[in-house]
């Protein structure tokens, strides 16, 4: 009982009709509440950065042997913990296992305002995962010398290369992932994914020739290897195997997955953690397939995870894809309140405002699950999702469908952590004030369950249109997230929520368009540094929409900009004329994706999703400012330590560190597989 109370409360708000179990509450119960109260949510804040933790809801429900599952596929995600430090640039381990040899070692003044700017450096870097920002993808800016910092080497013994050292200063590799069209998109960035000298051309060639465009079934080209020129200056794939690139730490992920298959909770998932561990073995993007259709199918166990080379929003091509990790238990009373959605679907695709060619005829299984996090490794760190919906490959969806999850501790410990005073900052009237109050948590919630759940499986492509990766190229992932985003703004306002008992006033659809275009509008600026332009794809996804719709909505004044006491708010004016404007873009952007119009889908991303008006960025940064809560969070991971009596498992405990450092020194020592 103890564990059940946040996940269940926060269901029960959730809900908000008169579905509330009648419940007494018992001492322990009113324990569990207390405990949760002076659960410190936030621990720290640096730089743009705040640093939170969540709990583990559920665990004390678990058996002993889902425990232990639970602990064998985190080890196994911490294990590949290197790699995606190595992916995100070449020189990040070698710099941050200087930094942590210095951090170590230091025995001077932990007062001094340089050893303080020493400190929030390793910091954010800790937090990206390497020298440039998670989010912006610009190298960070030492606020140190680089006299300090080679005394600090020499005082510590610290071994860095000259290159390294040099890059940590200098103006080199100045960005993670360039999404700019007019440069060359592999030699504008940094990342680890190609040799350094291979330029857009080359890779896009080799993958030209490698591409079986009729193939209905394509694998996932290129997903797990590196891009290189050898000796004779071909270029080939290094992949990213036990005995290949990366082996040794791949190898250290097969241990503890082995361990996780002894212990799988039913067949389908044994077998699945088989076919994971073959192709992390062998490399083979068929067996990758065949995994990913044994994972889809494995629904039953209560246990669920990611683990793989899964997302390819760092390449700026496409192909290749950073390693992750999500551990998941579910959440039994909310996932089944929110299976009426995908009960559901083929009512949403069938009424969808999209053309009629573009709909499936049957959308088939994609299940949805609450899940509580257990523990994220690799680029899932600290900075977390809040929803997944995988597999990415489009036609295992179709064929196979997928699974989608909401991460609700995570959800509920950003909730907890909320500082005050945006919505009163940006929004124009009190009513839109006390309704976006009243309703951000439900509106919030609905919005990521229609997003993930039927926004993502939503459509089809034209027969003989190749995947958007292939045909979008690097718009696909804005436009995709966009669509999704589309889809629930489209049923967010569809009365349809109200007879599911999904919600009950359609003031819930209300909130989420003023915040949605609130955001997309401004707000989400306040996550930019003067002078750049919207770079990361859910960040141009949103201003997308809001600014198209903005433009589509103004000669009947849809969406009005208001200026009041020098501030500017933008302000809904009409939802039902906005809900038809979310239709038809919905329906453009499908046909974008369903024909594979490259042009018209850079033309809608380049026009309203990239530029920043300078004016108005100035703007939203100084009230934001005044406000001083950092734009980012992240995560610092709960610990699972087993319980040894002799050689026997008793448990294991869950413990919440509050110390970011101690916890990135302690993954330095313990998770770290790489040379
Ligand atoms: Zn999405």
């Amino acid at each position: 009982m103890k564990q059940l109370s946040y996940a269940l409360l926060a269901s029960i708000i959730f809900m908000s009709c008169n579905q509330n179990k009648e419940q007494e509450t018992t001492v322990e119960d009113k324990a569990a509440v207390e405990e949760m109260e002076n659960f410190e949510w936030e621990t720290e804040q640096f730089a743009d950065i705040r640093m939170l933790r969540y709990r583990i809801d559920g665990w004390e429900k678990l058996s002993l042997k889902q425990k232990e599952l639970v602990y064998y596929l985190t080890q196994a995600g911490l294990a590949g913990r290197d790699i995606v430090w190595d992916q995100y640039y070449r020189h990040n381990l070698e710099i941050r296992r200087a930094l942590e040899t210095i951090v170590k070692g230091y025995e001077g003044d932990s007062e001094s305002e340089e050893w303080k700017k020493f400190m929030v450096y390793v910091k954010r870097v800790w937090f990206s995962n390497g020298i440039h920002h998670h989010y912006s993808n610009l190298k960070l800016k030492p606020e140190f010398s680089q006299d300090y910092f080679t005394k600090l080497l020499a005082k510590t013994g610290a071994q860095l290369s000259p290159e390294a050292k040099a890059v940590i200063f200098n103006d080199k590799d100045g960005k993670k992932v360039s999404k700019d069209a007019d440069t060359d998109l592999l030699l504008a960035s940094a990342i680890n994914f190609y040799d350094p000298d291979i330029t857009q051309a080359e890779a896009e060639e080799f993958y030209k020739k490698m591409i079986d465009s009729d193939d209905p079934r394509p694998i996932s080209y290129g997903l797990n290897s590196k891009l290189v020129r050898d000796e004779k200056g071909e270029i080939k794939e290094v992949k990213w195997t036990e005995t290949g690139m990366y082996g040794s730490a791949i190898a250290e992920i097969i241990k503890w997955l082995e361990k996780a298959k002894g212990v799988s909770e039913n067949k389908a998932q044994g077998e699945a953690l088989g076919l994971l561990i073959e192709y992390y073995r062998t490399g083979d993007l068929k067996k990758w397939d065949e995994y990913n259709i044994a994972w889809v199918k494995a629904t039953e166990g209560d246990i669920d995870y990611i683990n793989s080379f899964i997302e390819v929003y760092d390449d700026p091509l496409g192909y290749k894809a950073t390693y992750e990790t999500v551990v998941q238990i579910k959440d039994f009373d909310a996932s089944e309140k929110m299976k009426v959605i995908s009960d559901n679907i083929q009512y949403f695709e069938d009424k969808s405002p999209i053309m009629n060619e573009h709909k499936k005829a049957k959308v088939t299984g994609v299940t949805y699950k609450m899940v509580a996090v257990a523990g994220e490794a690799g680029a899932t760190t600290p900075a977390t999702p809040i929803g997944v919906n995988l597999p990415n490959a489009n036609w295992i969806r179709t064929e196979h469908g997928s699974k989608s999850v909401s991460l609700a501790n995570i959800e509920n410990a950003y909730e907890h952590a909320k500082g005050g005073g945006f919505l009163e900052e940006f929004t124009f009237t009190k009513e839109e004030l006390e309704r976006s109050k009243k309703y951000a948590e439900i509106s919030g919630k609905m919005h990521t369950a229609l997003h993930e759940v039927v926004g993502h499986a939503s459509g089809k492509l034209n027969p003989g249109i190749g995947t958007p990766k292939e045909t979008l190229k690097n718009y696909a992932s804005t436009l995709e997230e966009g669509r999704a985003d589309l889809v629930a703004l489209y049923y967010i306002m569809d009365p349809k929520l109200i007879e599911l008992g999904l919600i009950d006033t359609m003031a819930v659809g209300m909130a989420e368009y003023d915040n949605y275009i609130r955001n997309g509008m401004m707000l989400q600026l306040r996550r930019l540094n003067m002078g750049e332009q919207v770079e990361e794809d859910h960040m141009r996804n949103r201003q997308l929409v809001a600014a198209w719709a903005y433009e589509m909505g103004k000669a009947d004044n849809v969406i009005e900009r208001k200026n009041l006491d020098g501030k500017t708010y933008f302000v809904v004016n009409d939802y039902k004329k906005l809900r038809a404007i979310f239709g038809k873009q919905l329906r453009e952007i499908q046909r974008i994706k369903s024909e594979g119009d490259y042009e018209a889908g850079k033309l809608l991303v380049e026009t309203y999703g990239v530029k920043v008006d300078p004016k108005l960025h100035q703007e939203v940064l100084d009230r934001a400012a005044k406000l001083n809560i950092p734009p980012y969070s992240g995560f610092v991971q709960p610990v699972l330590r087993p319980v040894m009596s002799g050689d026997t498992l008793k448990d294991i405990e869950v413990m919440y560190p509050t110390d970011f450092t101690q916890q990135m020194l302690m993954y330095g020592e313990q998770h770290s597989f790489l040379k």
